[in-house]
């Protein structure tokens, strides 16, 4: 098993090397938001750029949209948001601190002997299924469960409270009184629903294919303290595979291995993952799981596969008056006659960007001991995998004179229209490696003397630490090969 990490320290790396800052930090920040640095925006877009190359270009049946954040407010009464996108809550009267009523009996069973826990978690699964408020309430009290703040069991009772930010439409409120409020998307895949009949007529799209989209969505979520795992705006990168009524479990089975496939080909062991199938279902959904990750806080959700069934584009239907069909002119080897007419079954990926950076993060985050009997040493490295790394290169003259910065920016001047380069000439060289292997660049290049007289450099490797002498002409080459993506 690997070890696990810690996820303060990793916080504290992100924070202190460009790569997450708290947002609006000098305000003291904002609760679950969260701003990329230099090197998180890179990292970010590579991951993003990564899946998207993954979804749509190797696939010739799925195309990537980019649709707006704020929909028309009936869609999210058609997609069930605004009836049931809440969670359970329950106040502490004496801290005031709101607390999710599931999270809040989680946590109480960390505390308890093991079968005492499972006990008390299948109670609660089955009064959250029933949507049985007092019997929530009724669980905490017979379990004296406190508040971690005030230390006390003076609650309320439970309530519903709705995730979605609402805000106001225009510059002035409705003359005639209309409800001019609109939501801030609390997920990607209903931009996608809404375009299907406009993509799949001038895309000419053949079912089964799939809609991919990544973009911001927004949840006011009330347990936020984990960092980018649960945070109020973050982002998705969501694909929705339009299918043949009866074709859903071949398919749902295909998407759930493929997506697997994909988190295998960041370079994560195996062991990392799990799958977590879902025992209770959404209402519309006939099959559901995660793929959970190891984080450093246990394994928890980065991905959820759903078969959705035609619940979404029927309920669009429905509340639009518009046909959400498609005409299918196979062959229906049962009748010997087109499938015909019908609404599309749905199965949906649906991965948070930040949760995968955090994942990839977590996983390339090491604390080295290089201590030798004569000298304690140590270092932090991100062992990102060179097709993610933020920098590719580090290009560094020995000294800064003697003509060596010339030709290293000649290098940087070349290579930086590849990929990303970092010139620096400050520090010994030794103390310029290191930064960046803090930040996970996989080659770095020393121009010297040498340099000069035979056109070859230092190569030097972030995980082993090696070095090699390599011609100067052929450094572009073997980074950019090293850093291409892999195909998954
Ligand atoms: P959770 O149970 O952790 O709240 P969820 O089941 O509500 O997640 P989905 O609605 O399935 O999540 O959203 C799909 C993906 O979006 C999740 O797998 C996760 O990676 C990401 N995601 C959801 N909520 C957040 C959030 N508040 N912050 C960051 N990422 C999120």
């Amino acid at each position: 098993m690997p070890k696990t990490k810690d996820l303060q320290a990793i916080i504290g790396h992100c924070k202190e090397y460009g790569f997450i800052f708290p947002s609006s930090e000098i305000y003291d920040g904002l609760s679950a938001v969260y701003d990329y640095g230099q090197y998180g925006a890179q990292l970010k877009k590579n991951i993003r750029d990564y899946w998207w190359l993954s979804m749509t270009q190797l696939h010739e049946n799925i195309v990537g949209i980019d649709a707006a954040i704020f929909m028309h407010p009936t869609t999210w009464k058609a997609s069930g948001h605004v009836d049931n996108f809440s969670d359970p809550m329950i106040d502490n009267r004496d801290s005031k601190k709101r607390y999710r009523v599931d999270h809040l009996i989680e946590n109480h069973v960390a505390t308890l002997p093991e079968d005492e826990g499972n006990a008390l978690l299948t109670r609660m699964d089955a009064l959250l299924a029933e949507d049985d408020f007092v019997g929530l309430k009724n669980l905490i009290d017979e379990y004296h469960i406190k508040c971690s703040v005030s230390g006390t069991a003076n609650w309320t009772d439970v309530r519903q409270f709705n995730l979605m930010f609402r805000t106001e439409f225009g510059a002035v409120a409705a003359e005639d009184g209309a409800d001019n409020g609109v939501f801030l998307r609390p997920e990607t895949a209903q931009g996608i629903f809404v375009n299907f009949l406009n993509v799949q007529k001038t895309g000419r799209m053949k079912i089964p294919f799939g809609i991919a989209q990544t973009g911001k969505a927004f949840r006011n979520e009330i347990v936020a303290r984990q960092f980018i795992f649960r945070m109020r705006e973050f982002e998705q990168m969501e694909m929705q595979f339009f299918l043949r009524p009866g074709t859903q479990k071949e398919w749902y089975e295909k998407w759930k291995a493929a997506r697997l496939a994909w988190h295998l080909s960041l370079g994560i062991p195996a062991a990392q993952y799990r799958y977590h199938d879902h025992a209770k279902l959404a209402h519309y959904a006939d099959a559901a799981c995660d793929i959970e990750y190891n984080f450093p806080i246990g394994f928890k959700e980065v991905e959820g596969i759903h078969s959705r069934t035609d619940f979404d584009l029927r309920q669009h239907q429905e509340y639009s008056g518009k046909k959400m069909q498609y005409f299918d002119n196979d062959i229906d080897p049962q009748t010997g006659k087109p499938y015909g007419n019908y609404i599309p079954y749905v199965v949906e990926t649906s991965i948070g960007l930040d949760r995968a950076f955090l994942m990839v993060i977590s996983e390339a985050y090491e604390e080295e001991d290089l201590s030798t009997e004569e000298k304690k040493d140590e270092r932090v490295v991100l062992k990102l995998p060179a097709f993610l790394a933020p920098l590719k290169l580090g290009i560094m003259p020995l000294t800064k004179k003697d003509g060596l910065p010339e030709l290293a920016r000649e290098l940087m001047h070349d290579c930086m229209k590849q990929f990303m380069c970092f010139y620096e000439e400050k520090d010994s060289i030794g103390k310029r490696y290191r930064r960046m292997d803090a930040i996970g660049t996989p080659f770095c290049v020393t121009i010297d003397h040498q340099t000069k007289e035979d056109q070859t450099v230092t190569i030097r490797y972030r995980d082993s630490m090696t070095q090699e002498r390599v011609p100067l002409a052929a450094v572009k080459d073997l980074v950019a090969k090293a850093c291409a993506m892999p195909f998954s």
